[in-house]
């Protein structure tokens, strides 16, 4: 039986840890080949070799996307490399600075997370649409979060980033609907990745306990739960499905 995604050219940012890798390796288990970007070279080298060791395949391309000239980089590099894009998906991100409430945020620290988070999206899209436009159609998921759907204490910047990935999502999905090109937000719940334990690792162990309550299903997510899902909206299975902001959360926003 064919995968999901076989013959696929896909393009995942933020794939050296976390989300981004397992995300990684269930889109070449479903048959694409899949460019591996990261800001962090190691990362994206092991992301690369796991896939090749499952007996899939890929290239691995060194961008940060807050940068305008690496993300316009990495896009060309996919064409160059595989002559099409047909999935995408945006999911590099930042969690910021987490020690404070709104008022005692530090601006350099806003402007850093807008600029990965918000703008990082942006010019992955920009980018990204022009190649899916060329070859008549793709498919596009961007990574929000459950706090781009609801607010959150001591997240603000945060909160205000993954609301915009899901306005920039929605807006994009009604803009190139026409050229045959989905996009779509994943919307995570409270997930095991690296960036949950940096986050979890300065407080006490009273507050690390409380965690997984947080989520009606009474654990965290793996990123292989949103891997199955991100994939399967990248797919021809999800071809109604655009313009979705998909709670992928253990029941979080449900309360
Ligand atoms: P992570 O920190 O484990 O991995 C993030 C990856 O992105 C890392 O490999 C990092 O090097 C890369 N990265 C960071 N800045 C980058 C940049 N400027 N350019 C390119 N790559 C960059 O995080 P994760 O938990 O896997 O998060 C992935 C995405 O999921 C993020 O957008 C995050 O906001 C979102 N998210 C995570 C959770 C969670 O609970 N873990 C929940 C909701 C949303």
């Amino acid at each position: 039986m064919a995968g999901l995604l076989e013959g696929r050219i896909s393009l995942v940012t933020g794939a050296g840890w976390g989300i981004g890798r397992a995300t990684s390796l269930v889109m070449a288990r479903e048959g694409a080949t899949v460019v591996v970007s990261d800001l962090n070279a190691d990362g994206g080298e092991e992301t690369l070799s796991a896939i090749k060791e499952a007996g899939g395949d890929g290239i691995f391309v060194h961008a940060d996307v807050s940068r305008p000239d690496d993300v316009a980089a990495l896009v060309g590099q996919v064409v160059a490399a595989y002559g099409r894009l047909d999935c995408a998906y945006n999911n590099a991100g930042i969690e910021g600075y987490m020690a404070g409430r709104l008022h005692e945020y530090p601006e350099e620290e806003w402007d850093r997370l807008i600029d990965v988070n918000v703008k990082g999206v942006w010019l992955c899209l920009k980018h990204e649409i022009p190649q899916m436009m060329q070859q008549g159609g793709g498919a596009i998921v961007n990574t929000a979060s459950a706090a781009g759907l609801v607010g959150s204490r001591r997240l603000s910047a945060y909160v205000a980033s993954k609301h915009a990935v899901v306005g920039l999502t929605k807006a994009a999905a009604l803009e190139y609907a026409q050229d045959g090109i989905r996009v779509n937000a994943v919307c995570p719940g409270i997930i095991d990745t690296p960036m949950v334990r940096r986050l979890i690792g300065g407080r006490d162990a009273e507050y690390e306990n409380s965690i997984p309550a947080r989520q009606p299903i009474g654990r965290l997510g793996t990123p292989e739960e949103i891997a199955e899902s991100v994939a399967w909206l990248c797919s021809d299975a999800a071809s109604l499905v655009t313009g979705l902001a998909m709670a992928v959360d253990g029941g979080f926003t449900a309360q």
